[in-house]
């Protein structure tokens, strides 16, 4: 699983997370809710070493990935990046690059070397999952820039699995989707849990409910930065929330 202690992060002087601790069980779907701008996608970039990509980003705190500190002095950044996925709002497959070679490129990039023939089987397994291959299967040598938005994103989460991650972090993966679509990703989510560990952040409390079994409520006011008022089990989040701004939240009253 994974685990973030006491977290904090800045971009320059401006603090948008304050000690934020969680523990994202092994196998299961963690959902992580708040309004805009309270520091869920820098959380996630925080958690797979990107972060440290964006200009001006400092850090503070330790992530444990199946206990081993993901920012431990001599890791390699794009390893940890192999081994946590991400998956953003927007589909960005390479549109002009097929389909299989899409689901590749992800090999590639980690600096993966397969023969051939492994290479065809784990677009295939990579696509199955995803729940993309009967769709697709006949036309692997089309543009992934042909597909439609829900295809493509699943285009996408075929990819990140390619290179057999051990978490998959979802940044708002249906927003930019209509309710089909979203109904496919979410089968597909489902499809994933106990495989691998999923973090998604998501502004539909429906979603939340149906896709994860934990929930992290994440808020920041005006002058303070972000933090998680309160985990747990979802349904506890949902029904019998320990704070009454939690409870406000789930229930569309901010
Ligand atoms: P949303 O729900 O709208 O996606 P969020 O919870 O994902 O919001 P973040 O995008 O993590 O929020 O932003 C948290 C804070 O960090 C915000 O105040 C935002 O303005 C700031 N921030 C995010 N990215 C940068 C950046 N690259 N440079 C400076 N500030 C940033
Ligand atoms: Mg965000």
């Amino acid at each position: 699983g994974l685990e973030s202690r006491d977290i904090s992060a800045w971009f320059g002087a401006h603090k948008v997370l304050e000690r934020v601790s969680l523990t994202m069980a092994a196998g299961d779907v963690t959902a992580l809710i708040g309004p805009s701008g309270c520091g869920k996608s820098t959380y996630l970039r925080i958690l797979n070493r990107m972060h440290e990509m964006v200009r001006g980003a400092a850090l503070a705190g330790e992530v444990l990935l199946d206990g081993e500190d993901v920012y431990a002095h001599g890791r390699r950044p794009a390893e940890v990046r192999r081994r946590i996925g991400m998956v953003f709002q927007r589909p960005n497959p390479f549109p002009g690059m097929s389909i299989a070679d899409n689901v590749a490129s992800g090999l590639k990039l980690a600096g993966i070397k397969v023969s051939r023939e492994h290479r065809d089987h784990l677009v295939e397994d990579s696509l199955r999952r995803a729940g993309l291959w009967n769709e697709v299967s006949s036309r692997l040598g089309t543009p992934g820039g042909a597909l439609s938005g829900g295809q493509q994103q699943r285009l996408c989460i075929a990819r990140s699995l390619a290179v057999e991650p051990d978490i998959l972090l979802m940044d708002e993966p249906c927003s930019a989707l209509d309710p089909t679509s979203t109904r496919r990703v979410e089968e597909t989510i489902a499809e994933l849990r106990g495989r691998l560990t999923i973090v998604i952040v998501t502004h539909n409390m429906q979603q939340a409910q149906r896709v994860s079994q934990s929930c992290a409520f994440f808020l920041a006011t005006h002058d303070t930065p972000g933090r998680i008022v309160e985990a747990g089990p979802t349904a506890q989040i949902f029904t019998d929330p320990v704070d009454q701004r939690t409870a406000d939240y789930v229930n569309g009253r901010f």
